[in-house]
């Protein structure tokens, strides 16, 4: 018997079980993206952007990330003789990864290429390459935000742009930022890090910051109290005051090295008017906070594309799971809040792209609270489609639920952003007119809609702080149902408005009501 066995060592067949969706063109699978990126403006970028969108989809990239995440960053702190070194040791496909984001010119491109469209086609680059790996973006988004601050003093912007922008990771550079200490993030005013002027016009600085991701880059924004209070400042990495203590050992984006640093007399360039810090460091912030809005819609594309796929291949009780009502209206409302999420960050870029700065500044800050928000619960929902599958890590499932939390933290957690609302609300009067106005566009197109502008405009805030999230919510919900009523086919927007504007919705993902044309939105989500 044994001898038997060993002759004959198959026992099964594997059946019902997908295939992998690779290779395919992340780009041209996603409609949602393709139209909202022409219609901001990015038509232009089309090639460049499909030929991204190849090489996200193919098994090769699936695999660098694959590792990337497998092998963690590692910190040396001392060489074998006992000096000091602060070395991150990364995986050579992190480097990968980063070279394809810099080659492609995602940390840079409206910077090098300023016409019109040009923040829309890096945001549609960054979006996909985010599905490829959402750590490896991280210095990436800070190298294409510092620009807009650091152009706040000319001679450090004609010392440090040319590189921060080159397409080239071995002759460019990187930036980073470090605002976080251990006794506050939100609350930066509370920063204790000291800056000395050193008598040459530059600054010495001294203390700590409890986050600091990616240490390796060339350079950092960093806040620091100096003589006329809380100022900002340039600092490189290769100062030999700059100490990485330890690296973070983190939920997600596992690739990506998040370090807490100490200061030794590191040597500070001021960046913006003394004593403005805040005002300075905000330039580069409302960038990152864009793209952490890109990077939720980006995942919750990824989840959403991986669900579709997952239930057209997987069978349970005789038919696909797609095929089957339940199943597909929890598909239906994933790709539909996908696709909401996706032409906000589309539109919300284009304002980066028209200086429609009272505009921006309060889109910027609604979408990011909410499209983060929803990152985490849509991620759990795509996870539980591929059932015990989703739960394990081969399926990357495990990793874009882990990631998911993450922008919601970063650059403002959920109720800073809301109060951020309410303060630009508060402070720039033109800010909430010109919001109102893009969501006025779509009035006439849905009943629903015009519902919910009108509760909008007539329902009081009492109580500012404590109604800010729901606002927010209700603000975040306008600007997705005004782009979505004007742009998206009948079937997305109908269920959109009857699901998110009207009467009972569900608190899970699959509780469209009736009369939604599920099969087309699914179809529309991702061709079969
Ligand atoms: C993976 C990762 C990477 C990071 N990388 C960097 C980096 O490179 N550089 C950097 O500077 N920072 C970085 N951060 C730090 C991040 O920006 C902060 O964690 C974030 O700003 C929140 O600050 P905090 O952790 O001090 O929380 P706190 O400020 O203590 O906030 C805690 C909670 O209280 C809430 N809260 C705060 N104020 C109020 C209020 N007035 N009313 C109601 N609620 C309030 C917040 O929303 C939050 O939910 C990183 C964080 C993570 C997780």
């Amino acid at each position: 018997m044994a001898v038997a066995w060993r002759q004959s060592p198959e026992t099964h067949e594997v059946l019902n079980q997908p295939p992998p969706l690779a290779p395919y063109n992340v780009f041209d699978a996603d409609l949602a993206l393709s139209e909202g990126v022409a219609r901001e403006g990015g038509a232009w970028g089309e090639h460049r952007l499909r030929d991204t969108g190849a090489l996200a989809g193919t098994p090769e990239t699936i695999e660098h990330s694959e590792r990337a995440e497998r092998n963690e960053p590692r910190l040396r702190t001392h060489d074998r003789y006992g000096n000091r070194i602060d070395e991150v040791e990364l995986d050579p496909s992190w480097d990968w990864l980063l070279r394809q984001a810099v080659e492609r010119e995602i940390h840079s491109l409206p910077w090098r290429d300023p016409r019109e469209g040009a923040h829309v086609v890096r945001a549609g680059l960054m979006f996909l390459w985010s599905q490829a790996n959402a750590g490896v973006m991280c210095p990436v988004s800070m190298t294409y935000s510092v620009i807009p601050a650091l152009r706040l003093n000319e001679e450090l912007a004609a010392e440090w742009e040319p590189r921060l922008t080159l397409p080239s990771l071995d002759d460019g550079a990187l930036a980073g930022m470090a605002m976080t200490e251990k006794q506050g993030g939100s609350d930066v005013r509370a920063n204790t890090t000291s800056a000395e002027p050193a008598g040459d016009g530059m600054y010495e600085i001294t203390g700590h910051k409890w986050f600091c991701s990616y240490p390796p880059c060339d350079i950092f924004l960093t806040l620091a109290q100096g003589p006329e209070g809380l100022s900002c400042f340039l600092i490189e990495g290769e100062d030999p005051g700059f100490r990485v203590q330890r690296l973070k050992d983190k939920l997600g984006t596992r690739s990506l090295p998040s370090s807490e640093v100490e200061f030794h007399g590191v040597k500070g360039h001021l960046v913006g008017e003394a004593g403005r810090g805040v005002a300075a460091i905000t330039r580069m912030v409302n960038h990152t906070r864009l793209d952490c809005l890109i990077g939720s819609a980006a995942g919750m594309r990824w989840g959403t594309a991986q669900a579709v796929h997952h239930a057209r291949h997987r069978s349970a009780f005789g038919a696909p799971l797609a095929e089957q009502p339940l199943m597909r209206n929890v598909l239906a409302d994933l790709a539909i809040e996908s696709e909401a999420a996706t032409a906000t960050a589309m539109r919300v870029a284009r304002a980066y792209d028209e200086a429609d700065a009272p505009f921006r500044r309060l889109a910027t800050a609604v979408s990011k609270y909410w499209v983060c928000k929803r990152a985490p619960v849509h991620a759990a929902e795509a996870l539980e489609c591929l059932g015990g599958n989703g739960y394990v890590e081969e399926s990357g499932m495990p990793r874009l639920l882990r990631d998911s939390p993450l922008n919601s933290i970063w650059e403002g957690s959920g109720n800073v952003a809301a109060l951020d609302v309410l303060r630009v609300m508060s402070k720039e009067p033109d800010a909430l007119p010109a919001f109102m106005a893009e969501l006025e566009q779509a009035r006439g197109g849905d009943l629903r809609f015009d519902g919910h502008l009108d509760k909008l405009r007539g329902s009081p805030v009492t109580d500012p702080q404590w109604e800010a999230r729901r606002l927010v919510e209700d603000l975040a919900l306008g600007l997705q149902g005004s782009l979505l009523v004007r742009h998206a086919p009948p079937e997305v927007a109908h269920a959109f408005c009857a699901s998110r504007l009207h009467g009972h919705s569900g608190r899970a993902f699959g509780t469209l009501p009736t009369q939604v044309d599920a099969e087309a939105i699914v179809e529309r989500a991702l061709a079969a």
